[in-house]
């Protein structure tokens, strides 16, 4: 038997999730000795696949799949768990794999786990421990279908290298005509997007109006960071809602989420809860984020984030 991940890509690249669905099933199988075959959509070097434990790449190249179409894509993998008996299928919580997994639950008759934190326990059964309510708890959950669906939360699991042999094959089931046409995909022109990013910079009304996101920038600059905001810093136009964290904006899984001059309304934390180190800059000792902070700084955000940014750059230079 084998467990079925689907290692998403952009623009021919895998990207980091693939490698992290990869390392969780391949950590699944080493228990259930099964082995780990990934499904790539329009992917290049899918062998680095290998690293991470995968052991057969199911490789579908077709033009007409470069924009995301969750008809096909799921028809896709429908077709790659028909072929490979896969019991268990693993994909990540990414805007595309959100689409894909209720779909494929509904078709393939499995219980679908999301935002799924660790790896199952299987002694008694098969239960997953799961991020709840906003990422504020964590619930167990007992999946009872004999085939399995498991969105794994971003981040949760990390990469874990496992060197395998992999083997790449062409993969191109036909495909049922689609009743959704995407027309266009009009890409954020950020350099790197708040959904995927390692490190975010955030700025909130404590920073006065647009014309001082310069300091955000030049810090999420030397970080290589992306920016984001608070909801009314969108509202009022300061920002783009591209960049709105939190229960109505985007939500951020970041490594290091830094939040200047954001107060830490729920509403905004419900965004930012499963970012792993969150670092405040605010001048009120009280503003509500301190209490979700690893590490805060209580100071005037204009005096602190150029210091910190020229600090950094010091730091940079002696270390490059
Ligand atoms: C249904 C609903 C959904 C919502 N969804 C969202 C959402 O998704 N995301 C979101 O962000 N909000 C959301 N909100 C709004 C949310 O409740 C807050 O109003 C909002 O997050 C506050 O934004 P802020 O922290 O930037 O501004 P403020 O609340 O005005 O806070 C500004 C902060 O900056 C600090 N400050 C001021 N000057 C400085 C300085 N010089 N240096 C450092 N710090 C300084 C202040 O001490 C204060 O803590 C929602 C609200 C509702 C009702």
């Amino acid at each position: 038997m084998s467990i079925l991940i689907y290692a998403e890509s952009e623009n021919k690249k895998l990207k980091k999730v693939a490698y992290e669905v990869a390392s969780y099933a391949a950590s699944i199988a080493e228990k259930t000795q099964d082995d780990v075959v990934a499904v790539t959509i329009n992917a290049e070097n899918t062998d680095s696949l290998g690293q991470y434990g995968v052991n057969k790449v199911l490789n579908v190249q077709n033009e007409s799949l470069d924009k995301f179409n969750v008809e096909s894509y799921s028809e896709i993998l429908t077709k790659a768990v028909r072929e490979t008996n896969a019991d268990i299928v693993v994909l990540s919580q990414s805007d595309n794999a959100k689409y894909i997994a209720p779909l494929l639950s509904v078709v393939l008759k499995a219980g679908y786990a999301s935002n799924v934190v660790e790896l199952p326990e299987t002694e008694n059964g098969f239960q997953v421990k799961r991020n709840v309510f906003t990422n504020k708890a964590f619930g167990m959950a007992e999946v009872t279908t004999d085939k399995k669906i498991i969105g794994l939360s971003s981040n949760a699991f990390g990469l874990h290298e496992k060197e395998t042999n992999v083997e790449t094959v062409d993969f191109s089931p036909e495909l049922s005509d689609t009743k959704i046409e995407v027309k266009s995909v009009d890409k954020n022109k950020d350099k790197v997007s708040i959904a995927d990013a390692e490190i975010v910079v955030s700025g909130g009304r404590g920073l006065k109006g647009p014309e001082n996101w310069g300091m955000i920038e030049e810090l999420a600059e030397v970080l290589g960071a992306a920016t984001a905001c608070s909801k009314p810093v969108s509202d009022m136009g300061w920002r783009p809602h591209s960049e709105h964290v939190g229960q109505t904006g985007k939500p951020v899984v970041a490594n290091l989420y830094i939040a200047i001059g954001i107060s830490g309304a729920i509403q905004h934390l419900a965004g930012i809860n499963a970012s792993k180190t969150k670092v405040v800059i605010n001048i009120d000792e009280e503003a509500p984020f301190f209490k979700v902070a690893d590490y805060g700084i209580v100071g005037d955000a204009f005096e602190v984030v150029p210091r910190l940014t020229e600090k950094l750059k010091e730091f940079k230079a002696n270390n490059a």
